[in-house]
This record gives C-alpha cells, structure tokens and sequence, in this order.
C-alpha cells in the first residue's frame, strides 16, 4: 500500500481542501508530482497513455 500524502496535481497536502478539482483532471492527464514525496515527476505521454516517473519512488503508468 501506497500513502497518498500530497497531491499529484497540484503538489498540496492531500488532507489540504478537497482536491475534488484535481481528481478530475488526474482522471485525464498524468499527476505532475509525487503523491509520496511531492517530487516533480519526470511525465512523458505516449499514444497509448503515459508514464510518471519519481527519482525515489519509481514509475506510475496510465
Ligand atoms: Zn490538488
Ligand atoms: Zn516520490
């Protein structure tokens, strides 16, 4: 299990609002920071979907 700790849209503390906002967009496009560590992640979007990619924490895929 993975604690969500900040945002991976807007890169806020996950307890900080509601981020209903962000949860919307990140239904469409890549977070843009790290939901552990608040890193920027290192985005690149393919035709199929993309890859996010924290130096610490390794790769997400969507
Ligand atoms: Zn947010
Ligand atoms: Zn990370």
């Amino acid at each position: 299990m993975t604690t969500l700790l900040y945002c991976g849209h807007c890169g806020r503390d996950a307890a900080d609002g509601s981020h209903s906002d962000c949860r919307r967009a990140l239904a469409m496009e890549p977070p843009r920071y790290c939901a552990e560590c608040r890193r920027r992640m290192i985005v690149q979007v393919h035709p199929m979907g993309w890859t996010a990619k924290c130096s610490v924490h390794g790769e997400l895929a969507g």
